[in-house]
């Protein structure tokens, strides 16, 4: 993935670049507050969320431990109604068969897909002369923009009607109201017209059903039923671990996607796709391609981190996440951002980058505590700096934290190096280069005697 993304530096200097930025952080946290709040509503709504969400969890393994299996009846079924799939072992095999389909296509209109931007779709499709067009909202705010998602559901968190208004009133030529109401009209007439004239339309895809071979996808604007029936090619991208086994067990994971993403029931539009139109059928394309993307996602699975894999990318934990709401989506500098792309990123692909994202969390475990298909995500953390610390630390680290971890076993160690810290702290912070870090915005608890 740091092939497709590309804001150099590390996270800290990355953080540091959107914490200075107030506009930023004012739309990422109403927006996250918002959408915490509905979910919080919507949760309301269920007789046993608890007891939901340990089934969906269930099922979610049930799945991920017989995959080879739900894929293989997907794809039979998908064939079976015409369809035609695509095992992908990597960005770059997916790629290359996306290419070769839509080869002579003008206009490429897609839904959003956060599998293509794993594989950096776009670049290679304009590259081969394609033009390309984003017709979920933020992702074309974000195409104008020039920029990457910066949240797996709503990718344009981070920008205020403002700045949309700012955006659209470049490509109108005149200057557009800060209203919603005349900011998504422009956008709809300009997309109208894209839709009409695409020759090939591609989308990603919430679920694979594998016993019926479908392929489920939900949005709220309706643009992925544009995108897969007006065009004559349909692609449907799909990371591998995205498969149910039935439509029981669909509608247990959309009972959830929904409540999680946006705080709804359900979404606007639950689209189901049986491969190409029928000879009888007036809607619909004449071909229907689904790409199924491993990248990395097969050598997770049997391994202590296998239940990353069960995550249906409703984006509730990047919501509640302290670190997430404070720098937002870009600061990770990975597709996916958040508590799960700091899990994710190092498992799809192990780089020192994705390696750092590990740290960038409190641990504070509310990622954990919303997550719809209960993943431990901050236990997935823990597991992975434990990991790195193994292997990475030197001798001299490594020392320095066992004799740490025994002056923290004791009461009076504990309080002997806190009035070491607190001494420390009164040092210039040029005195003490391994730590000012730390000592920058950290105070020392105060200690006393146990009462
Ligand atoms: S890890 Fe859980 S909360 Fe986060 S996006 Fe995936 S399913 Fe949603």
């Amino acid at each position: 993935m740091a092939d497709v993304y590309d804001y150099g530096a590390g996270f800290t200097e990355r953080a540091a670049v959107s914490l200075a930025n107030p506009r930023l952080r004012r739309a990422v946290a109403d927006s996250s507050d918002r959408v915490v709040a509905a979910r919080l509503r919507a949760f309301e709504s269920l007789d046993d969320p608890d007891a939901l969400r340990d089934t969906a969890a269930r099922l979610r393994d049930a799945v991920l431990s017989r995959l080879d299996v739900h894929l293989d009846a997907l794809a039979t079924n998908w064939e079976a109604h015409g369809g035609r799939v695509f095992f992908a072992a990597d960005a770059a095999e997916a790629r290359d068969y996306v290419r070769t389909v839509t080869s002579g296509a003008g206009i490429a209109v897609k839904s959003k897909s956060m599998a293509s931007e794993e594989i950096g779709l776009n670049g290679v499709l304009e590259s081969a002369g394609m033009e390309v067009v984003e017709t979920d909202l933020g992702e074309w705010i974000l195409q104008l923009a020039g920029e990457h998602p910066s949240h797996i559901v709503a990718p344009a968190i981070h920008k205020s009607k403002a700045d949309v208004a700012e955006l659209f009133s470049e490509m109108a030529g005149t200057r557009l109201p800060v209203d919603t109401a005349a900011l998504t009209a422009f956008a709809r007439d300009q997309l109208r017209a894209k839709f009409l004239a695409a020759d090939v339309g591609i989308t990603g895809t919430n679920f694979g059903v594998s016993e019926a071979g479908a392929v489920c996808i939900v949005t709220n604007e309706g643009n992925a039923r544009m995108c897969s029936s007006l065009p004559r090619v349909h692609i449907a991208l799909m990371g591998m671990e995205r498969v149910v086994g039935t439509f029981d067990e669909l509608a247990v994971m959309l009972a959830l996607l929904g409540r999680s993403a946006t705080g709804q029931k359900l979404s606007q539009y639950t689209t189901l796709l049986f491969g190409p139109r029928r000879p009888n059928e007036s809607d619909g394309p004449e071909e229907s391609h689904l790409v199924v993307l491993d990248n990395g996602r097969s050598k997770v699975l049997g391994t202590p981190f296998q239940a990353a894999l069960r995550c249906i990318r409703c984006g509730a934990c990047l919501n509640v996440c302290p670190v997430y709401r404070q720098v937002g989506g870009h600061a990770y500098d990975t597709v996916y951002s958040g508590p799960i792309g700091a899990v994710l990123n190092p498992l799809l692909r192990d780089s020192p980058q994705a390696r750092e994202l590990a740290h960038a969390s409190t641990l504070c475990g509310a990622c954990t505590e919303v997550c719809p298909v209960r993943i431990p995500l901050h236990d997935l953390l823990l597991k992975l700096r434990r990991g790195y610390a193994e292997k990475d630390a030197g001798r001299v680290e490594k020392a320095a934290y066992s004799l740490w971890a025994r002056a923290w076993g004791t009461p009076r160690g504990f309080r002997a190096t806190a009035v070491l810290g607190r001494l420390g702290m009164r040092l210039p912070a040029r005195s003490l280069p391994l730590l000012n870090r730390w000592t920058r915005g950290r105070t020392p608890p105060t200690t006393g005697p146990h009462r």
